[in-house]
């Protein structure tokens, strides 16, 4: 799953990223969910099982916990994971996120 903004853009990345504002997140999450929910909702999607999640940017840790909450709850809605499904996030800040992760999967 592609998050692409960052806050800035480091010379050596190959990424395909945006800048970073509140309300461009804001904005992209909407119509990523919205995704979400059209992609489940292809003729394809229900012989789908997720056996790995990666969140990569762009920069996932800019979400803050309760927009990875929902993220991760629209996904669990829409689409059968294994029970050991592996979650990949790409970050930074990871002593301030890795609290706020550790509670949203506990
Ligand atoms: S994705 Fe990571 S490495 Fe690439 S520009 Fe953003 S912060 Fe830098």
């Amino acid at each position: 799953m592609h998050l692409p903004f960052c806050v800035e853009r480091c010379g050596y990345c190959s990424f395909n990223t945006a800048p970073y504002t509140p309300g461009g997140l804001d904005r992209f999450l909407t119509a990523l969910l919205r995704e979400c929910d059209l992609a489940a909702g292809a003729p394809w999607a229900g012989g789908v099982t997720l056996d790995s999640l990666f969140l990569g940017g762009g920069t996932p840790s800019l979400l803050d916990a309760e927009q990875m909450a929902i993220v991760l709850a629209r996904i669990g809605a829409r689409f059968v994971s294994f029970p050991d499904c592996s979650h990949w996030w790409q970050l930074q800040r990871v002593g301030e996120v890795a609290a706020e992760l550790e509670a949203l999967w506990s």
